[in-house]
């Protein structure tokens, strides 16, 4: 789970981590307050979404930036441009994010940009920090272009952050000055505290500064979650953004479906991950595109297919249904009962290719072509697949 700026810095300050003073307004109305409690000139209007390159962005509507500096007086209007508009950044996708909240932060005479971030190191099982001296850049390109500019230092969960971690890093960004290393400390002391006690798979500061007057500060914040772990935070649940979520996933979630929304017009209901990685992978081979990537699981009942037909029948862009189902914990005749149920239940339409192999597939087979049901049966993935990129395209011509 993601959570906006705004939320990521509350949670900094708890932490004890320096960040520029804001104020968020989620409506016009509350402008003209967030903006009076900010001191300074210049104010820094900022587009709450749930993507980062938001500096670079344009909006729908050609509107450029979806982060300013302004004059105080030009702020409320620049704000207004911002609210409720959709950002383009490089990370949303052509499609955009609308945006819902705008944060208004003081200015600050930046002395210099730094990259800081820490996120769970599967390969050594180890929290990595990653720091770089070229901030405010795309991490990625730091890394492929110039990596002397990036230094990564692994903390043992056991052990925790050590004193000679936080000096190593703290001289990596020239913060030699005894006063600077006191809060650095601060930062990075309280940013892998918070990692660390709120079950964080990342919490990234792109930029981290040094102001002229020698401050260091989170200038931006990104913060997600372990979603395994989320039960154990009801106060980060708290902050989940509906509206930055794809509905269907969430719904998705609600019935232990592992779904994700893809942009093609197949829609596939597969048992297994792997399964539905390759099922999604032959789909492209035959020339079609997936709608979606749905696991529903060894367990999921009748129930859970139909909400899972429900599901992949709210996008728009579906203009077929490929069901590829390997019957081992999952027993076919259950799938082909929840096929029948829903089918019978939503009225489905669109056309419909089923495989099925496995346990009970006789019977499962048998309930299918019993049901009176209009679909169309294959007997391997290949086949399957080649059938429903037919279908849909000749449907679609
Ligand atoms: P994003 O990464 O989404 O583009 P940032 O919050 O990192 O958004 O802001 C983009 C850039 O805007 C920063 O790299 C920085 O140069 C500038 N900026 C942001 N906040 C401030 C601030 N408080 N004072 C001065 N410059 C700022
Ligand atoms: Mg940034």
């Amino acid at each position: 789970m993601n959570i906006h700026e705004y939320q990521s810095k509350e949670l900094f300050k708890e932490f004890g981590v320096a960040v520029p003073n804001g104020s968020v307004a989620k409506s016009p109305s509350e402008f003209e307050q967030a903006i009076n409690s900010i001191s300074g000139d210049t104010i820094v209007v900022k587009s709450q979404i749930h993507a980062g390159g938001r500096g670079k962005g344009t909006f729908a509507d050609g509107f450029k930036g979806g982060v300013k500096l302004v004059p105080r007086a030009e702020a409320a209007d620049t704000a207004a441009k911002m609210l409720g508009n959709t950002l383009i950044t490089k990370q949303t996708g052509p499609s955009g994010r609308k945006v819902g909240a705008v944060y208004f932060t003081e200015a600050n005479s930046i002395k210099h940009e730094y990259y800081l971030s820490i996120l769970m190191d599967r390969a050594s099982g180890k929290a990595a920090i990653v720091a770089s001296t070229a901030g405010g850049m795309d991490i990625e390109k730091v890394a492929e272009e110039t990596p002397e500019q990036i230094a990564k230092v692994l903390v043992d969960p056991d052990i925790g952050l050590q004193a000679f971690q936080i000096r190593k890093l703290a001289f990596f960004f020239g913060f030699g000055d005894k006063e600077l290393q006191k809060q650095f400390k601060a930062v990075l002391g309280g940013l892998y505290k918070l990692f660390w006690t709120k079950d964080c798979s990342m919490v990234e500061v792109n930029p981290l500064i040094l102001t002229e007057d020698g401050k260091i500060m989170a200038l931006d914040a990104k913060v997600s979650f372990d979603d395994n772990a989320l039960f154990r935070h009801p106060e980060i649940q708290a902050l989940r953004d509906p509206a930055e979520e794809d509905p269907k996933e969430i719904e998705a979630s609600r019935f232990g479906l592992n779904y994700i929304a893809l942009d093609g017009n197949i829609a596939c209901m597969v048992n297994g991950a792997g399964l539905a990685m390759s099922t999604m992978d032959i789909i492209k081979y035959f020339g079609g595109n997936p709608a979606n990537f749905l696991d529903v699981g060894g367990g999921a009942n009748e129930e859970a297919i139909t909400q899972a037909f429900k599901i992949l029948l709210q996008d728009e862009h579906v203009k077929g249904i490929l069901v590829n189902i390997f019957g081992g914990i999952m027993r076919c005749d259950v799938i082909a009962a929840g096929v029948i149920a829903a089918v019978k239940n939503v009225g489905l339409k669109l056309p419909l290719v089923v495989r099925l192999e496995g346990t009970n597939v006789e019977i499962g087979r048998k309930m299918l072509a019993d049901s009176g049901i209009k679909l169309t049966t294959a007997d391997s993935l290949a086949d399957a697949a080649e059938k429903i990129v037919k279908i849909v395209a000749e449907e679609n011509k």
